[in-house]
């Protein structure tokens, strides 16, 4: 897999934990991890670290995994308007 193909791969599994609606969390893939992650994925944290790796900047990292979580928010918000008539 390509360093541009992880970055995606994290990127999804990073979304995965800001998904919209019911859903389970479970223990966190990454070995030694005490955090938990959708579906028993990779949580936030390992996600937002490892890309901070991958592409060697831990400031871009955290604004990806700010604006992802900011994003879901508002999406949920606009989504609660919708259901409720707003
Ligand atoms: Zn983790």
């Amino acid at each position: 897999m390509s360093k541009t193909e992880q970055f995606f791969s994290l990127l999804y599994q990073l979304n995965r934990n800001y998904g919209q609606g019911v859903s389970t969390f479970g223990a966190c893939s990454t070995d030694g991890c005490k955090q938990s992650g959708r579906g028993s994925g990779r949580c936030a944290d390992c996600c937002e670290r490892e890309i901070a790796v991958l592409i060697n900047d831990g400031d871009v990292a955290f604004q990806i995994r700010d604006y992802t979580r900011k994003a879901s928010e508002a999406i949920g918000e606009a989504v609660f308007k919708l259901e409720n008539n707003n």
